[in-house]
């Protein structure tokens, strides 16, 4: 998540229990298999989009105008890779989605996570629409929990409290 875009404690405390959430095995929700039925990545609305572009396009020794970036880092999901030693979208297809797609995913960016100020980079597919903060787990997000962790029993009967506001 970007801190910039966490404005206030209850979006922080947020991004904590999103950061959870990838300790305990979830990954993105705009990122999962079926994501583009869903949700319309607009890659160049992404802040730092034209910086890295160039990097990358210099670092190959392409042409300014190749279309490498566009296709490789931003729609050619199967054959892109990140930079450095972070995760590869090779290896996020390596897991499984659990349920239909979850607006509702604490997992789930906003529309404007790491967008250029104003821009929108997430949209539905369906509409066109955007939408903000999900505050808590989703009931999605806790039976992927409970997938992963069967053994495990919860206390104060298994619901998040609130975080602050
Ligand atoms: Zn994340």
């Amino acid at each position: 998540m970007d801190p910039d875009v966490w404005a206030n404690d209850q979006q922080r405390a947020t991004a904590v229990v999103h950061e959870l959430g990838h300790v305990m095995g979830l990954h993105h929700e705009h990122q999962r298999h079926d994501a583009a039925a869903h949700v319309k990545f607009n890659c160049p609305e992404v802040r730092g989009y034209a910086e890295a572009k160039k990097i990358i396009l210099e670092k190959r020794r392409l042409p300014a105008d190749s279309d490498y970036f566009d296709k490789m880092q931003c729609t050619d999901v199967d054959e892109a890779s990140a930079p450095d030693d972070r995760m590869t979208f090779r290896e996020f297809y390596n897991y499984k989605t659990v349920g239909n797609f979850d607006w509702k995913s604490v997992m789930l960016y906003t529309s404007k996570s790491g967008a250029s100020r104003g821009a929108v980079v997430l949209e539905k597919v369906e509409g066109g629409g955007t939408w903000g903060w999900n505050y808590e787990p989703s009931e999605g997000d806790v039976a992927a929990v409970k997938l992963l962790y069967p053994d495990v029993t919860p206390q104060g009967g298994g619901r998040p409290s609130k975080p602050p506001k």
